[in-house]
């Protein structure tokens, strides 16, 4: 089985949601606005990708909003994104790579695969930097991130499938928000977003440790055993187990009978109205 951090994160927090998602393939479509935030992401990251290379971005014109962030980007987080002359780095974008972990339980016979793919990552001498983009602004709790499993997996694969310690290795995440709007005569047609606002990038860097290494493992030991197990029950007929809650942001309540269905929910067909009861309304 292949994962990644969103398969991770949606596990640890509910079960039956990796489930639905996965496994059962149930999804609410996105909204507009999720869909442009995410057009948005792609193209900057594609900018960023291209900025990398040395390929020129001449071809965007200078009104257009992404540049201006970029360029505010640049201007900011310059001395990242510029290469050194000494000493010497290997550094490449969109950096993929992919780990294997023996089934904790010993029963799936392929075990799990890992990819994690580094939006930027410098390697030298002395040090080892993963560096993400995010198209969203800083959070509040640095900690959540902390123990989200995009920081915690990134981590982890680079000190497992390179010769870094764990303090040679840290990520950095730089956050760039665009405040995004679509344009009136677009919204009916097309979902082309603006920038009507550019907030200034920040920056969080995670340093990496041996401790935080050996956590990593146990939890991820934890947890894919736990998946094991929850695969084996399903497949006999049992359902992954739920989250204790709470459930309010969740698209699935009415499959769950959680309470708080929301409007835009997937529904089941016992919780829709009765149709026959319904009277016809002449037209
Ligand atoms: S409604 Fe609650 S239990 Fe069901 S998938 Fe969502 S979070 Fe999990």
């Amino acid at each position: 089985m292949h994962l990644s951090q969103g398969h991770l994160n949606v596990l640890a927090t509910c079960p039956r949601q990796f489930q639905h998602i996965y496994l059962d393939q149930l999804r609410a479509p996105e909204t507009p606005e999720a869909q442009a935030r995410q057009e948005w992401g792609s193209r900057f990251h594609l900018l960023m990708q291209q900025h990398e290379m040395g390929l020129p971005i001449a071809s965007l014109a200078s009104e257009d909003p992404i540049h201006q962030c970029f360029t505010a980007f640049v201007e900011t987080a310059g001395a990242v994104l510029t290469q050194p002359s000494h000493p010497p780095q290997f550094r490449q974008s969109e950096h993929c790579r992919t780990w294997h972990l023996a089934d904790p339980l010993g029963r799936l016979e392929d075990g799990y695969g890992f990819t994690v793919i580094y939006d930027l990552l410098i390697l030298d001498e002395e040090q080892a930097q993963i560096l993400d983009w995010k198209t969203y602004s800083c959070p509040e709790d640095p900690r959540r991130l902390a123990k989200n499993w995009q920081t915690r997996l990134y981590l982890y694969v680079l000190a497992e499938t390179s010769p870094y310690e764990p303090e040679q290795i840290s990520m950095t995440y730089w956050f760039v928000r665009p405040q995004l709007a679509a344009s009136p005569e677009r919204q009916s047609s097309e979902m082309t977003p603006e920038v009507t606002q550019f907030a200034g990038p920040q920056s969080l860097r995670f340093a990496y440790s041996a401790a935080l290494h050996q956590q990593t493992q146990q939890d991820l030991t934890h947890l894919l055993g736990q998946l094991t197990t929850w695969l084996e029950q399903y497949l006999a007929g049992t359902p992954f187990p739920q989250a204790l809650g709470p459930c309010d942001l969740c698209n699935f309540t009415p499959r769950c009978d959680r309470n708080d269905p929301k409007q835009n929910a997937i529904g089941t067909r016992s919780q829709l109205p009765d149709f026959e009861s319904i009277q016809e309304v002449a037209l």
